[in-house]
């Protein structure tokens, strides 16, 4: 079996404890991933707040943090295959996605080191003669960041690579699914030469999280997760009153109208539904459809959804592989298996296969008339798309708007007008018109209620990575009046 080491103040290292990782595709251990003990989590934040301190990283020019951040990103692209397969190993995503994906990821990396040199203060016209007032942009310092088993490598680039632009240093904490990839990506970290203990990359479950999030030396909490989880999270931070983000699930609806092209949002729909085995926080999940066309639309779902390809991850013709961890495949067939018994109708799909592996079938459950089913009101974060029709324009966006969550949709209209209309009325952090689940390191991602709060991608990002400080510098050679003298 293959052995992985956790990277603590730029030394590879055995964790206290050990755990064996399964491939998907087999349910079979593949390989012995360190677990972090708090006091590893304890030796990793020290580490970053030594770095934070010191002259090695807080010396350097922004130009210099940039530097590093584009040899990782160039170093990210080179090892893009051999990142691939482990993820795709190690969580069951299809190679043709991963290999995409971190492919992409290295231009993250680029973007952020290119925003190094561009998180600028500002001067204050101040109201005071004889002084000067000015905004200092100051790194936060140390931030711990946590992801869960969905594109690790990609949810860590929007994290590490805004927090390393701003001048911070990182504690990140892969999630025990799947961890390979990250542990893998700490080779290249160290190989760019970034100071020891700037970034550091442990794994283990609930308690090493919650041992980082609470830490007293943590200034900022990036976390990618459920919203449970998420709780614990802000519960912990009451300790060390860190800021946090939060980048939470979703029930995203996908909108379609008549008057859309039908062809065009079936593909889009396939794909945003059973791309990435389904286990993605913006699934296209719940779609609404009108009544008139839905039939017709639905005949077409079904029969794309019938002709994917499900086969072992590593085979680039794959098009829908397993699911990370069979805890995963019970959670979804538990929940179809709701949907059923409160009146859902099962269009496909919906049997677990038997043989080796975490496998599920892409699977489409008719709602209509039934609002409150499971299928319309949990994430299943698996391959399981829900149907609800609506009549009107009205009807459709009361529909899209009747969940917790708040993170993305899609609207397929040809109409302008109406497309305007919608994207005012929809509640997501994202709104995609006629496309779907496209993303760039330029375009801020997030959501709110149940999907979190903050943004990551674009300039802002940055920002939530800096602390402002006020200088006062008083410009008069005049002495400073004693101020208990009367005039
Ligand atoms: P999860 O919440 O179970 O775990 C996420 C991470 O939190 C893991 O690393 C886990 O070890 C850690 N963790 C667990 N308990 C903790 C604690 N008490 N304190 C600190 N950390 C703790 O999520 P998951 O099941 O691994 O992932 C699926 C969820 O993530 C879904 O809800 C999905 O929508 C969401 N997600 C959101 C985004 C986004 O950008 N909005 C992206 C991907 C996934």
């Amino acid at each position: 079996m293959q052995r992985f080491q956790q990277y603590i103040g730029g030394v590879f290292e055995d964790g206290a404890a050990s755990f064996e990782s399964l491939d998907p595709a087999t349910g079979q251990p593949w390989a012995v991933m360190p677990e972090a003990s708090a006091a590893d989590v304890g030796r990793a934040v020290d580490a970053a707040w030594d770095a934070f301190c010191s002259t090695a990283w807080a010396g350097l020019t922004a130009s210099a943090r940039g530097k590093l951040l584009y040899k990782l990103a160039d170093l990210v692209q080179a090892a893009a295959p051999r990142l691939a397969a482990l993820e795709t190993r190690d969580t069951g995503k299809i190679i043709r996605e991963t290999s995409a994906q971190i492919a992409y990821v290295a231009e993250y990396y680029r973007y952020y080191a290119g925003l190094s040199d561009k998180i600028e203060g500002a001067h204050l016209p101040i109201d005071k003669p004889d002084m000067e007032v000015w905004l200092r942009r100051e790194p936060i310092g140390v931030v711990a960041a946590i992801v869960p088993w969905n594109s690790q490598l990609f949810l860590s680039a929007v994290k590490l690579g805004p927090a390393l632009a701003a001048g911070c240093t990182v504690v990140l904490k892969a999630s025990e699914d799947g961890p390979a990839p990250m542990l893998e990506f700490a080779k290249l970290v160290h190989e760019a030469g970034f100071p020891p203990g700037v970034v550091n990359i442990l794994t283990g479950g609930p308690a090493a999280g919650a041992a980082l999030t609470t830490h007293p030396k943590v200034a900022h909490i990036a976390f990618t997760g459920g919203p449970e989880t998420a709780r614990h999270v802000v519960r912990g931070s009451a300790e060390n009153l860190a800021s946090i983000s939060l980048e939470l699930g979703g029930k995203s609806p996908f909108i379609v109208f008549e008057d859309a092209d039908l062809d065009s949002a079936v593909n889009a729909q396939i794909s945003g539904i059973f791309a990435a085995t389904g286990q993605s926080c913006v699934a296209g999940s719940r779609l609404i459809i009108q009544a008139s066309v839905k039939d017709a639309f639905l005949a077409k779902l079904k029969a794309k959804a019938e002709a994917i390809r499900i086969a072992a991850p590593d085979q680039m013709t794959t098009e829908v592989g397993p699911l990370c961890t069979q805890r995963q495949r019970v959670r979804i067939a538990d929940l179809v298996a709701q949907s059923l018994g409160q009146g859902a109708k099962l269009v496909t799909g919906g049997v677990v296969p038997e043989g080796p592996g975490f496998y599920y079938p892409p699977t489409i459950l008719d709602c209509s008339g039934l609002p409150d089913v499971a299928g319309l009101r949990q994430e299943f974060f698996g391959p399981v798309l829900s149907v609800i029709s609506f009549e009107t324009e009205a009807e459709a966006l009361a529909l899209a708007n009747d969940t917790v969550y708040g993170l993305a949709s899609g609207v397929f209209t040809r109409s302008l007008t109406r497309a305007h209309r919608m994207i005012r009325g929809i509640r997501s952090g994202v709104v995609w018109v006629n496309t779907y689940r496209a993303v760039s390191p330029i375009a801020p991602f997030g959501g709110h209620g149940m999907s979190g709060h903050g943004r990551e991608g674009g300039l802002a990002a940055a920002l939530d990575y800096t602390t402002v400080k006020t200088v006062w510098l008083r410009t008069s050679d005049d002495p400073i009046p004693d101020p208990f003298v009367m005039r």
